[in-house]
């Protein structure tokens, strides 16, 4: 049985990956923060669904604590190896750059751009010498194009869109892919403050977007089937472009 690891897997577009991959077959490593109600939740909803799942704590930002956990889990499970790695936890800390504060753009840089870099280099290494992995990398359409109001969550991710391209570059020829999915507005507790019938006149396809609809591209490009794609970012924001 193969092995995925899906930060902030317990609630959101996180959960709904879960709940996907654990239908080919994978053990799901739920990974969360703080909120153990809605991990136990995701749990119970890829055990309903086939699958088997494990939940970790660990804040992705606490570097650590991702080293401490992942070695852990890899020295219990010897025979075992992450072979799927979703970097999908994160938060928003929107402000204007004139107002923002020091902790409101240090916390989203070292959540998401932090976070991609500790958990990936943890987890990298064994896919390295099995010569077999899939990392995908949770980005967002505001990395690609900005957002007022989003200097720190934008340049959050257009650093792990730029990561995502050198380490395609770097490790490809090991069988290991690295590529991005840029959502654009979808319905989950992160986006409960922005409101759907005032944006979605800007939306082509005039509605928000649903958490399996991102669930379902991670879905494609963690299977073995997706094998000459890599570093690449698939947008899944019912067409609204730049
Ligand atoms: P969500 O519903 O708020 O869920 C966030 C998940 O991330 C939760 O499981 C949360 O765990 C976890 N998390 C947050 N901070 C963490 C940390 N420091 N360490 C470990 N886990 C942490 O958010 P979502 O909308 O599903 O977002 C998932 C990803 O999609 C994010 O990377 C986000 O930037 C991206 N995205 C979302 C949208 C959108 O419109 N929703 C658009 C573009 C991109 P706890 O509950 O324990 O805190």
């Amino acid at each position: 049985m193969g092995f995925a690891l899906i930060t902030g897997g317990s609630r959101g577009i996180g959960r709904a990956i879960a709940i996907k991959l654990a239908k080919h077959g994978h053990h799901i490593l739920i990974n969360y923060r703080s909120n153990e109600a809605s991990a136990l939740e995701a749990k119970q909803l890829v055990e309903e669904a086939g699958g088997q799942a494990t939940l970790m704590q660990f804040d992705v930002s606490d570097k650590e604590k991702v080293r401490e956990v992942l070695d852990n889990w890899q020295k219990e499970s010897e025979d075992h190896y992450l072979e799927i790695l979703v970097n999908n936890a994160g938060v928003r800390k929107d402000n204007i750059l004139a107002f923002m504060t020091d902790e409101q753009w240090d916390s989203v840089l070292d959540i998401h751009l932090g976070g991609f870099y500790v958990v990936t280099k943890a987890v990298m290494n064994k896919m390295i010498r099995k010569k077999y992995g899939r990392i995908i990398n949770i980005v967002s359409l505001s990395g690609i194009k900005g957002m007022a109001g989003q200097a720190n969550y934008a340049a959050a991710k257009a650093g792990v869109i730029a990561a995502t391209k050198s380490l395609a570059q770097e490790i490809s020829r090991k069988n290991i892919t690295v590529n991005c999915v840029a959502p654009g507005f979808i319905k989950t507790e992160m986006i409960d403050d922005i409101d759907e019938d005032q944006w979605k006149a800007f939306i082509p396809m005039k509605r928000f977007g649903r958490a399996e609809e991102v669930a379902a591209v991670v879905e494609f490009l963690s299977t073995k089937d997706a094998s000459y794609i890599t570093g690449e970012v698939i947008s899944v924001n019912g067409g609204l472009y730049t």
